[in-house]
């Protein structure tokens, strides 16, 4: 059976990891989160980064740093992981569900002042399979409403928007390592992007359990205790030693997922012009990072006749996501019924292929295969 997704490992993990443990640190910012915060700092231009626990945990932070008073209203898309509403809803937000676009599953920006009050304090746009969203437009919106913008870029790491690497353009950024994202921590682990300078000590008090340890670290105070909120949303230098391997061969791993994507995309693409299936849009402003194929069918019932077919021909196919304004911890907490008829598009007809590093040019031209062969089998 071909997997989904299978976790690449560069070789040199368990050397690192190795080298955190010999060297007797292994609780978190250390010498290894350090040196993945810095190339993240190097690579991207980022301000301030904190190594997390998970992209969730760096929404949460990010959730805790806008201030969020219980009533505020914060916008988020539908179409995406429930953690990118979680974290707001943890703090007392009412979440406002937004559409995607047309052509993207990303948060439609021409529809979102329709969507602001006097209460909407964030918006939160997602970068869908690393796929930057129209962040000219949103930033636009957010400035002139006066509201902040965190980017769920838990997907996006190593894409860019009109040359801008995703996560430094809105105040706050989030990245995933889960093991389902192109780069792993070993497992679970996240990226808190701080962009504006005022925000910076306050993270690294929230990062470190509401102390300003921190500080104490760096020699600035001469005790440490409580000042603020915040959680232990450092990971341990284990994790930080795992992703610093993968880090290193950021360039082959990209290269790798990008030469998949595009096999598939030029395989599948006939499928498009017979009327089948739509293919992912890439606008103009966006690059892709490759971090999943999708495609879309033409309703639901197509498209879980094609993940049945792939599993009997052994290739496991997947759909998400459940939108969450039909989720059952939406329906049971609010009363509104937002008409999103995108993200219920999405919801129906999305599916994904397998995409991983490993995954041989053999198998991405066999799953191709199979792909026609359903829908010639519909004709
Ligand atoms: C993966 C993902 C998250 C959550 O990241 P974790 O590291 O699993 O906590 C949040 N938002 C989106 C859009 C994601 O894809």
């Amino acid at each position: 059976m071909i997997p989904f997704n299978k976790p690449f490992l560069t070789g040199k993990e368990a050397h690192y990891m190795y080298q955190a443990v010999f060297t007797g640190q292994l609780s978190g910012n250390g010498v290894f989160t350090n040196k993945c915060e810095k190339f993240f700092e190097k690579r991207y231009g980022f301000k301030k980064t904190l190594l997390t626990t998970s992209g969730s945990d760096a929404l949460e932070m990010a959730a805790i740093l806008c201030d969020i008073k219980p009533g505020d209203e914060v916008i988020v898309p539908s179409y995406t992981f429930v953690s990118t509403a979680l974290a707001f809803v943890r703090e007392g937000a009412h979440i406002i569900f937004a559409d995607s676009c047309k052509d993207t599953p990303n948060i439609d920006p021409d529809k979102l002042e329709d969507l602001i009050t006097e209460k909407t304090r964030v918006i939160v746009p997602v970068h869908y399979a690393g796929v930057a969203c129209d962040m000219d437009k949103i930033m636009d919106i957010a400035h002139r409403h006066g509201i902040l913008v965190v980017e769920d870029n838990a997907q996006g790491l190593d894409s860019y928007y009109k040359g801008r690497p995703l996560g430094s353009i809105g105040d706050f950024g989030c990245v995933s390592f889960h093991e389902t994202k192109n780069v792993t921590a070993g497992g679970e682990g996240g990226l808190l992007v701080v962009n504006d300078e005022q925000y910076i000590r306050r993270a690294e008090i929230i990062w470190e359990k509401g102390t300003n340890r921190a500080e104490f670290f760096r020699g600035m105070v001469n005790k440490y205790g409580w000042v603020d909120t915040g959680s232990s949303f450092l990971p341990a230098e284990i994790n930080a030693a795992f992703l610093l391997a993968q880090l290193e061969d950021l360039g082959e791993i990209q290269n790798r997922r990008k030469e998949i994507w595009r096999q598939y995309y030029e395989g599948l693409k006939p499928l498009e012009n017979a009327g089948f299936v739509k293919m992912p849009v890439i606008p103009d402003y966006a690059t892709n990072n490759a971090h999943m194929f999708y495609m879309t069918c033409r309703n639901m019932d197509e498209r879980q006749g094609l993940i049945a077919y792939l599993k009997e021909n052994g290739a496991l196919a997947v759909f998400h996501y459940l939108a969450l304004h039909r989720s059952q911890y939406y329906t049971e907490h609010y009363t509104e019924r937002p008409n999103l008829p995108n993200c219920d598009r999405y919801d129906h007809t999305l599916i994904r292929l397998p995409m991983f590093y490993e995954l041989k040019d053999e198998e991405v031209k066999y799953i191709v295969s199979k792909v026609k062969e359903y829908f010639n089998k519909l004709k």
